[in-house]
């Protein structure tokens, strides 16, 4: 079945728009009144609710999608989908490598998103789905239909004296959205402050950063199934987060689009300052005085003077992810290299430091003219212009071969690697 699958009540003007298994939109006009609901279905009985009305004896009659808009117009025209052949992408990702895209979409609604799945279903032509570009390399051309997901807006749902669910569409800018919470007094993004790409992205790897995740403010987001673009809600339990890592990226991973993620945000949120060199930075504001402002203000101080600026040299921020090893081994590294950062994990594992595993091997700084690794964090590949996907992909091998060697200590790549030519 594909959705979103239009019904009308026998002899009334009930509608319902089924958007997947566990989600519909219900219209019922009472007399001159209008009612809407978007409704998801938490409850085995609510599930069957949506059964029950795709049943085909029961009161409700499929209709088609023109009879459901003269019922309910939203009254808005829909733009035109435009698809364009041979894009370049250099442009739409922070490495900034020149690479074409067979086929190039920018989706800003949820009818838009289903329109293009449908078309790059009839025409068999696989999907890359693009936030802000700040977490891929691409290998070469990309041989797929590019969906960049551009749906905006932010809701904001109070809850309790000093709460909020706040939901933003994917497409939303990350600092952006970041800094409308700050505005209008929703705490405890703070610490994710100037992180690049879109709110659709953040829950992917769980984006995280001075102490703070993604999954600790996150409440649910919604997401298309690219299958049958069925529209489903997950919880923090669905998407099984970890360090750079969910559902998304492991057993769901090339099946859902997200397009809306929303957060716990709350005016009194505790301010998070124990990490790395935010409370040396604010060492000049008294205690007391000190606001989620200052604090995210601290961090785009520091990352500013860290990390570069994607605008003015090409990166992708950390390439590779900090190793986790079993605690023996942990112990073994420690003793040939005291020096070594450890950081103990529950269940006994330890997470190492691979900036300092890759500046140790003696890549900080390395230059290849076109690319190399960047002088300030060796965990941050840079392309100065002129080189390709595979060459920083050589890079970044020879980086791991060469960490392998010196600790046996196996780096694992944070960037997606996009292989989509028509040879791979
Ligand atoms: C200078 C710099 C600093 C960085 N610092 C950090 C940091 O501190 N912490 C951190 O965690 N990350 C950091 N990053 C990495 C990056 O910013 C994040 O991972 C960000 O969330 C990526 O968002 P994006 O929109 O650019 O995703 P993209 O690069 O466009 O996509 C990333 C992946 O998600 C998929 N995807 C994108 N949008 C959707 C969607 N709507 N639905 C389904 N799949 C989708 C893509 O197909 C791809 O596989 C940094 C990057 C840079 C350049």
């Amino acid at each position: 079945m594909e959705y979103p699958v239009y019904l009308q009540m026998t002899e009334t003007e009930n509608v319902v728009a089924v958007q997947g298994p566990s989600r519909f939109w219900e219209g019922q006009k009472l007399g001159q009144r209008v009612l809407q609901h978007d409704v998801v279905c938490h409850t085995w009985p609510e599930r069957q609710r949506v059964l029950d009305m795709l049943e085909p004896d029961g009161p409700w009659t499929r209709i088609s999608k023109e009879s459901f808009n003269r019922v309910w117009s939203p009254g808005v025209e829909e733009p035109d989908l435009e698809f364009e052949a041979h894009v370049e992408l250099a442009r739409w990702t922070t490495f900034g490598i020149s690479s074409k895209a067979r086929w190039f979409a920018r989706v800003t609604t949820l009818t838009q998103l289903r329109a293009a799945l449908a078309w790059a279903k009839e025409r068999e032509v696989p999907l890359l789905v693009l936030g802000g570009g700040s977490n891929m390399l691409l290998h070469g051309d990309v041989h797929a239909l590019v969906l960049q997901v551009d749906i905006r807006g932010v809701d904001v749902s109070p809850q309790g004296a000093t709460g909020a669910i706040v939901s933003a569409g994917a497409g939303e800018p990350w600092h952006g959205f970041v800094m409308q919470t700050l505005d209008e007094g929703w705490h405890g993004l703070e610490n994710l402050s100037l992180i690049p790409g879109n709110v659709g992205a953040s829950p992917m790897q769980n984006i995280g950063a001075y102490g703070v995740e993604v999954k600790d403010h996150f409440a649910w987001l919604d997401a298309v199934r690219i299958e049958d673009g069925a529209l489903e809600r997950f919880d923090t339990s669905n998407c099984q987060f970890g360090y750079r890592e969910s559902v998304f990226k492991r057993e769901e991973r090339g099946k859902w689009i997200i397009v809306r993620v929303a957060f716990h945000l709350d005016r009194e949120s505790p301010l998070r300052m124990g990490y790395g060199a935010i409370e040396h930075e604010l060492a000049s504001i008294p205690v007391e005085r000190r606001t989620h402002r200052d604090v995210s203000e601290a961090v785009i101080r520091i990352r500013q003077s860290k990390l570069p600026d994607p605008t003015v040299v090409g990166n992708a921020g950390s390439f590779f992810k900090n190793p986790t090893v079993p605690a023996a081994v942990a112990q073994k590294l420690a003793e040939a290299h005291p020096s070594m950062p450890q950081y103990p994990q529950e269940g006994g594992a330890v997470k190492l430091a691979a900036g300092w595993l890759i500046e140790q091997s003696g890549w900080k700084g390395h230059s290849r003219e076109t690319h190399g690794v960047h002088e300030k964090q060796a965990l941050v590949l840079v392309h100065f212009g002129g080189a390709t996907g595979q060459e920083v992909w050589a890079l970044a091998q020879d980086v791991m071969a060469s960490v392998h060697g010196k600790f046996g200590v196996q780096l694992e790549p944070e960037v997606n690697q996009i292989q989509m030519h028509p040879s791979a």
